[in-house]
C-alpha cells in the first residue's frame, strides 16, 4: 500500500500525526516494528495526560488506537530499515521495511527511542542470566529470586522498587560496578537512544543521534518530518510528543499543498 503520507512509529507522537493528516484528508499508513502505543504501553500509570486523572499506558494507547482506525489510518507491524527516494518518480520516497516496500509524498519520523544497551564488556560479564529492559514488564517472572538492576537515575530507583515487592533480593550497581554472583536476572535501565540509525546519511542527526529539527518538525530533508522523542528537544513527555505529531502533520500537508 502506498499513501500521502507515511508515519514510521506509532507511539504517541506517530498516532497523532495519523489522527491530524487522516483529519486533513490525507491517505496514511503507519509501520509499527513492535508495539502499537511505543514505550508508554511500559507505565502502569501515567498521571500527567490532560483529561485523565490517572491511566495505564496501555489504556490510553489502546483509546489512542481506535480513535486512529475509525479515521481509517491503516497500520503495519513491519520495521522500516531504509528510506530511498523513488527513483521512478510517480512518489518522493521508498521505505523499505523488511517485508516490502512502501511509497508516500511525505515522510514523519516517529520512531521514539529505545533503552541504552549494556557495553559488550558488561555483558560478558552477565553470561547467561537474561537481560530485560522493563521491571513492570518482566519482574513478575522473578518473585522470590535474586535480581539486579544496573543504574543509577530516576527510573532504575523506580526498577529497584518495583522489584522489591517481587524479588528476594533486588541489588542496585552501577554500570561499572561487578554484578552480584547470585543475581539471576539483569535489568538495565542506563538512559535510552533515539531509534534512529536506519536513517543512515538521509537527514541530519546530532551527535547523540537525534533527528534535528526546528520548532516545525522540519528536518534537513524536504518532505520529511520528524515528531516526538526521536528528534532534538528539551522535554520527552506524551504532551509535548503529541503535540509533535500535530505539528508535524500538519506541515507535512501543508508540504503536500
Ligand atoms: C516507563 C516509562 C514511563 C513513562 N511515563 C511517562 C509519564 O508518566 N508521562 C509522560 O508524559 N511521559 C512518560 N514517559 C515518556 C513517554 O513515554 C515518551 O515521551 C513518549 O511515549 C514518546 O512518544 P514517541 O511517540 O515519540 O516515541 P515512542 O513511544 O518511543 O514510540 C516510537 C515507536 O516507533 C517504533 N519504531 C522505532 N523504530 C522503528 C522502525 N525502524 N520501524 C518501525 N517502527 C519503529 C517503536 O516500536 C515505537 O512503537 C514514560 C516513558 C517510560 C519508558
Amino acid at each position: 500500500m502506498n499513501a500521502d503520507i507515511i508515519i514510521i512509529g506509532a507511539g504517541i507522537a506517530g498516532m497523532t500525526a495519523g489522527i491530524y493528516a487522516a483529519r486533513a484528508g490525507k491517505s496514511v499508513l503507519i509501520i509499527e516494528g513492535k508495539v502499537l502505543g511505543g514505550q508508554i504501553v511500559e507505565s502502569q500509570r501515567v498521571e500527567n495526560w490532560p483529561g485523565e486523572l490517572a491511566i495505564s499506558g496501555e489504556d490510553l494507547s489502546k483509546k489512542v488506537d481506535e480513535q486512529v482506525k475509525k479515521l481509517g489510518v491503516t497500520v503495519v507491524y513491519e520495521v522500516a530499515e531504509d528510506i530511498l527516494n523513488d527513483e521512478e518518480g510517480e512518489y518522493e520516497f521508498v521505505i523499505k521495511t523488511d517485508e516490502t516496500d512502501y511509497r508516500c509524498d511525505a515522510l514523519i519520523i516517529a520512531t521514539g527511542t529505545g533503552p541504552r544497551k549494556l557495553s559488550e564488556k558488561k555483558m560478558a560479564e552477565v553470561g547467561n542470566r537474561p537481560v530485560f529492559y522493563c521491571a513492570t514488564c518482566d519482574g513478575a517472572l522473578y518473585k522470590g529470586k535474586p535480581v539486579v538492576v544496573v543504574g543509577s537515575g530516576n527510573t532504575a530507583k523506580y526498577e529497584v522498587s518495583y522489584l522489591e515487592n517481587i524479588a528476594s533480593k533486588v541489588y542496585n550497581i552501577h554500570h561499572n560496578e561487578p554484578i552480584p554472583a547470585d543475581a539471576e536476572a539483569v535489568f538495565v535501565a542506563i538512559g535510552r537512544i533515539p531509534n534512529t540509525s536506519f536513517l543512515n546519511d538521509l537527514i541530519k542527526l546530532d551527535s547523540d543521534g537525534y533527528v534535528v529539527a526546528d520548532e516545525n518538525c522540519h528536518t534537513s530533508q524536504p518532505g520529511i518530518f520528524v515528531a516526538g522523542d526521536c528528534r532534538t528537544k528539551s522535554v520527552r513527555q506524551l504532551v509535548t510528543a503529541a503535540a509533535d505529531g500535530a505539528v508535524a502533520a500538519t506541515e507535512a500537508v501543508r508540504y503536500l499543498g
